[in-house]
């Protein structure tokens, strides 16, 4: 069965089980007094759960009229191509930049591939062109009426060139994608305070132009941020300070090993030991004494780190290039 959360505001959170894996990536559906709306479909071998979800919450296929991804990664928009064959209704919202390769996912399958390797592309499931017709693009400004309720697209460019996120108008939360991090809700809850990392992952990364979203999603009111690594949380004022200081840290880091040699390693094991010592457990084998999803969320904390690293190393790069 499924893990469906029901949030206050008509806003259901659904696991996607990511290649198997519970509680690693999430997508929402949204109801309005009219139409619904799903963010994120996950990678096509997940739609099932959203189906199943679907069925589940009583959505008929066709009240989808809308369907959003906060950016192209397969992890958040592989499944698209797949899910608007069974929600055939709906507009699907994908950043300008993102939308060719929606329409001819070639390139898409190929970056997916060196990023993540044959085994998990398999299950990831195959990632399906989508219809031209069918894409709107997600621009900054837009608005995604379901009838009563507005959503606005907010463009944040940083986890990557072509990043959105959005931003319900009734909840006051924000759906954002991987740019305001990655949240750790177990963690959370054992340690009794928020556990996230940023995500800056090689080599779309860009590190001032994370900062820059992030700043200015800290200037908006924001009550709660609905992840999609993972789940809703709160307060997020709270949340979008401390990804913005971790960041900060780990672009001082970045810049502090740059020029030494092994600077990818160095700062692989200083990133990691930073999220490390951020729980209060030691790095090696954290999560062997705890239940196993807790033990799955140590490792999705600390596992990518040298990726993390080499994406603010690219980064950097890119920095000095504008300059
Ligand atoms: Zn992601």
């Amino acid at each position: 069965m499924v893990e469906i959360t029901e949030l206050k505001g008509d806003i259901w959170q659904v696991d996607l089980e990511e290649r198997g894996e519970p509680g690693s990536t999430a997508g929402y559906f949204i109801k309005g007094d009219r139409d619904w709306m799903l963010l994120e479909t996950g990678p096509a071998s997940s739609a099932e759960n959203i189906l199943e979800a679907a069925a589940h919450i009583g959505i008929a296929h066709q009240q989808v009229k809308h369907m959003g991804v906060t950016h192209i990664h397969i992890d958040h928009a592989g499944g698209l191509g797949t899910m608007c064959c069974y929600f055939s209704e709906a507009k699907l919202w994908v950043h300008p930049r993102g939308i060719k390769h929606m329409i001819d996912p070639t390139r898409l399958i190929a970056g997916s591939r060196a990023a993540h390797g044959e085994k998990k592309m398999q299950q990831f499931g195959e990632i399906l062109p989508v219809p031209e017709n069918r894409l709107t693009p997600a621009l900054d400004g837009c608005n995604i009426h379901l009838g009563d309720r507005v959503l606005e697209v907010w463009e944040t460019p940083g986890h990557a060139r072509h990043h959105v996120c959005f931003y319900d108008t009734i909840t006051r939360g924000l759906f954002s994608g991987d740019e305001a991090g990655v949240y750790f809700p177990r963690l959370s809850k054992l340690l009794n305070r928020p556990v996230l990392r940023p995500s800056t992952p090689a080599p779309d990364f860009d590190g001032a132009l994370m900062q820059q979203s992030l700043n200015r999603l800290a200037l908006y009111e924001l009550e709660a941020i609905y992840y999609t690594h993972f789940g809703a949380a709160a307060p997020a004022q709270f949340l979008l300070e401390l990804v913005i200081g971790q960041l900060s840290i780990q672009m001082h880091m970045a810049k502090t090993y740059q020029a030494e040699q092994d600077a990818l390693q160095k700062l692989g094991i200083a990133v990691r030991q930073q999220l490390a010592q951020g729980l209060g457990l030691p790095t090696a084998r954290a999560g062997e004494k705890l239940d196993q999803r807790l033990g799955n969320e140590i490792d999705l904390l600390l596992e990518p780190s040298q990726n993390s690293a080499a994406g603010l190393l690219v980064s950097l790069n890119k920095n000095n290039n504008l300059h």
